[in-house]
């Protein structure tokens, strides 16, 4: 059952997606859930937007890089055609994503966040769409991430993030979890475990496509982000494949707005 964002009184992140109110009408939406030959890969924020921030580790618009490229990665092994809304620490306007998303033909959209609260406690995945037709692809991608052990199910709901609110294709938004939790927030900084969040996202998304069975795993992809790691990580050398891009620059201080 869907649940307004509204009513939640978490997710600050989240709140710094929303906009104004121009909405395709229906009979412009696109279901392509099923036939899609493109994904749009998102990483959430960056550039002079830094999203959730802590202290203890790399801000989140770090780590949705991260993630948004090991996805990538493993959806073109996959022999889908994908485009990133950005590849470096880059700011870009939530319109500048739409139009990416809407221009891309055949496509349906993915974007990469995690989540903050005030509340320490609150932890867990949760997975936002708007379309009628992306409501499949949400569940199937939050059922894919609950798989993981000890994951916390905080559902799939519909919301007016802008992202996914304009987007003419099926488009969700997935929250990887609280970078304000003490447990995620640790995961969150570690390198295997946003390799296995992409891969979970992945099978969602091949397994939509080409139906169950269909995905398999490759190897783990060589570290694509220092910034993500852990310092004492930082140390050793990073093997990354010629044609990896450059890592990011430091990330800024600011955090989210009230
Ligand atoms: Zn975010």
């Amino acid at each position: 059952m869907s649940r307004s964002i509204w009513g939640r009184g978490v997710a600050l992140c989240a709140l710094f997606l929303a906009g104004c109110k121009t909405v395709p009408p229906p009979q412009q939406l696109k279901n392509t859930s099923h036939t899609f030959t493109s994904v749009v890969v998102d990483a959430g924020h960056g550039g002079r937007d830094s999203g959730a921030y802590r202290r203890s580790g790399p801000p989140e618009k770090v780590v949705t890089l991260d993630v948004a490229t090991r996805l990538s990665h493993k959806l073109r092994d996959s022999q889908l055609n994908v485009v990133m809304t950005r590849t470096g620490d880059v700011f870009i306007p939530l319109d500048t994503r739409v139009d990416i998303e809407n221009g891309t033909p055949n496509s349906i959209f993915v974007s990469i966040h995690f989540n903050d609260s005030r509340r320490r406690g609150v932890k867990g995945f949760e997975t936002y769409y708007r379309s009628p037709h992306a409501a499949e692809l949400a569940q199937n991608i939050q059922s894919k991430l609950c798989s993981l052990k000890g994951a916390v199910d905080r559902g799939v709901h519909t919301a007016d993030f802008r992202v996914v609110r304009k987007a003419l294709y099926p488009a969700v938004l997935v929250e990887c979890g609280y970078l304000s939790n003490r447990s995620e927030g640790r995961e969150a900084r570690n390198g295997e475990y946003r390799e296995l969040l992409a891969d979970k996202i992945a099978q969602a998304i091949v397994e939509q496509r080409y139906g169950v069975g269909a995905y398999h795993r490759a190897p783990a992809a060589a570290v694509v982000n220092r910034e993500a790691q852990p310092q004492e990580q930082r140390r050793k050398p990073v093997l990354a494949p010629p044609g990896e891009g450059p890592g990011l620059a430091p990330p800024t201080l600011s955090g989210h707005g009230p």
